[in-house]
């Protein structure tokens, strides 16, 4: 059985004042019964993995260096995450990829390191719009996950996000058809790759505006193990909303 899990990305958001929501949120889920992530700016994640010390909620990093240590300003390596008290990563997420140039392989050389580090990497996959249009979102997605996951990856140590760019941060979201279409042909790629066993057991997310209002249908979609969410996951009373649909999914 696959734990689900819900993931905020607060992405460059929030400073001091943000962990109130964070301490809400451990206060509304004392003993949750999915798994609940929240990947706050850098600059937080000390604090934010001492607020959530002893609750079942765990922190996670946004980004991290493919190499372990070196001359590499303004950079942050695995261990320097897992340092803080992070127990994960978000890797080749789309802002990423398209602010900093991050192709396939820069994220599995990141991924790689990640994983030796003990973190969890949470690989993000995704097609733009006119990839879409053009049929081609499978051949996309197929081609970032053969890229961009690393051959030593097991159902502990990587989760596939898929979010389709348009997405996200846009308040539009694909059919549960299209959702499902994806989630399924991810799942049979990493059946293929690393056999049934660990195939099955890699977690699954979708993300792209998922709000408390569509959280429900969504995770009723085959193969989807739970969310990674961006806006709706700054406020606590919204990320509740999403996790409380995930539990009753
Ligand atoms: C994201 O950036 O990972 C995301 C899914 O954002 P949003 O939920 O705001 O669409």
């Amino acid at each position: 059985m696959r734990r689900k899990l819900a993931a905020g990305n607060w992405k460059m958001n929030g400073t001091g004042p943000a962990l109130a929501e964070l301490e809400s949120l451990a206060h509304t889920f004392p003993d949750p019964s999915v798994d609940i992530l929240i990947c706050p700016p850098a600059t937080l994640l000390h604090r934010a993995s001492q607020t959530v010390h002893h609750t079942g909620i765990a922190v996670g990093g946004q980004d991290c260096h493919a190499a372990t240590s070196g001359a590499h300003t303004g950079d942050l390596s695995a261990e320097m995450l897992k340092d803080t008290g992070a127990n994960s990563v978000i890797l080749g997420h789309s802002e990423r990829r398209e602010d900093h140039g991050e192709q396939n392989e820069d994220v599995r050389a990141k991924a790689r390191t990640a994983m030796d580090a003990g973190l969890t990497t949470i690989i993000c996959v995704g097609e733009s719009l006119e990839q879409r249009e053009a049929a081609n979102t499978l051949d996309i997605i197929g081609g970032q996950m053969s890229g961009s996951i690393p051959d030593q990856s097991t159902g502990e140590n990587l989760v596939v996000a898929y979010e389709p760019i348009w997405a996200i941060g846009t308040g539009k979201v694909p059919t549960l058809e299209e959702i499902g279409e994806v989630h399924d042909f991810m799942r049979a790629r990493l059946e293929r790759r690393f056999g049934e066993g660990v195939g099955r057991s890699v977690r699954l997310l979708y993300g792209g505006s998922v709000k408390p209002s569509n959280a429900a249908e969504i995770f009723g979609v085959s193969n989807v193990d739970g969310a990674l969410v961006g806006g709706a996951s700054l406020k606590a009373e919204d990320f509740s909303g999403i996790i409380r649909a995930l539990e009753g999914a």
